[in-house]
């Protein structure tokens, strides 16, 4: 089969297609047919060698794939070959014509989403999620603001908050990302680019601050996040590519929290909580996971440029 294969750290010119064999599921296994894989900013960081997981090389990038069961292992009951899935993680990566992944890793596509759209699922949507549940704690009926909703987690992060009842108000940095993020269902969407934006979101609360800020930023916005919350707030952490200076005596003056978490060390009661909740959602219209550019398995190198250039559209997919 056709992987892209990572055999040094470095920069996207690392991600090299190549000719392996197919692997074969072991127990409690099952091979996808992958037709689509999603593209993550963590698949970036981990090719250079400066996150936190470093996989022993070689290694196939990706944990987020879409496709068919072609075939499972000894032990696996609750996932059919020919079953249309998205994966939570894989086991050998999913930039590549087939991928291994572990039975609880297999989650059902529902038909009326296609293959691009389910690649982009796990990591947007199981983020979002859990930044929303689980760390948040978020009330229908409060104010949200996604700080960077033009992406795969913030477009995920206003589908879900809307379907829950929450004000939403979302940036982004481009026109064309502004729209989404209105089209999507913001409230209101503001320029991270523009100054005196934070000012405009304040202003939108009457003055009261949000209370739950999603920062996909935070090397960037942390300090402004701690002056928009509301008493009583949450700051979300999702992002962060460096560090900021901080004013605690915001959090203080407001009895506000910031928190952040990765989705790698949600636990298996949280892991199932998200499964649910993304079945549902995808099931029903829900969630409408974004699709802004497809591109061939073989432009990996295009596609890990792309996910760090401003400009977000939603998710990127390569197509094996
Ligand atoms: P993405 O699709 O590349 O989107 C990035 C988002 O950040 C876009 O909306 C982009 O807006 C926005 N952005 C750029 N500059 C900004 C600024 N100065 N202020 C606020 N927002 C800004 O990435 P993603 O998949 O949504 O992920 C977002 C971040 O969360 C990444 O850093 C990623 O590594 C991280 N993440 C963490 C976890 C976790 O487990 N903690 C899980 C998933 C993702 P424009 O392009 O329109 O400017």
């Amino acid at each position: 089969m056709k992987a892209i294969q990572v055999h040094q750290f470095g920069g996207p010119e690392v991600l090299q297609l190549h000719e392996i064999p197919t692997p074969k599921p072991g127990p409690g296994q099952v091979l996808v047919r992958v037709h689509a894989a999603g593209v993550n900013p963590y698949d970036t960081y981990m090719r250079n060698g400066t996150y936190a997981i470093k996989p022993p090389l070689p290694y196939t990038p990706g944990s987020d794939a879409a496709g068919v069961v072609e075939a499972v292992g000894e032990g696996v009951t609750r996932v059919k070959s020919g079953a249309r899935v998205y994966t939570a993680r894989t086991v050998s990566g999913a930039y590549a014509e087939y991928a291994l992944a572990l039975e609880s890793q297999v989650q059902r596509l529902p038909d009326s989403i296609s293959f691009a759209q389910g690649a982009g699922v796990w990591v947007p949507y199981g983020t979002a999620f859990t930044a929303l549940r689980h760390h948040a704690h978020a009330r229908p009926g409060e104010t949200l603001l996604i700080h960077g909703a033009s992406g795969g987690v913030g477009t995920a992060a206003i589908q879900f908050a809307r379907a829950m009842g929450m004000t939403v108000f979302g940036t982004a940095g481009t026109v064309k990302g502004l729209d989404l993020v209105k089209k999507e269902g913001a409230h209101q969407a503001f320029d991270h680019t523009k100054s005196g934006y934070t000012d405009e979101i304040i202003k939108a609360t009457d003055g009261r601050g949000v209370d739950v800020i999603l920062e996909m930023l935070a090397n960037v916005n942390l300090a402004n996040d701690l002056k928009m919350v509301a008493l009583n707030g949450r700051v979300i952490v999702i992002g962060n590519r460096g560090e900021i200076n901080i004013n605690p005596r915001d959090l203080m003056a407001r009895r506000a929290t910031a928190r952040g978490f990765t989705l790698w060390a949600a636990t298996e009661n949280e892991t199932t909580e998200i499964y649910a909740a993304i079945g549902a959602g995808l099931e029903n219209g829900t969630l409408r996971p974004i699709v802004g550019k497809e591109l061939p398995l073989k432009d990996a190198p295009q596609a890990h440029a792309d996910v760090l250039a401003p400009g977000a559209h939603g998710k990127i997919v390569l197509i094996p």
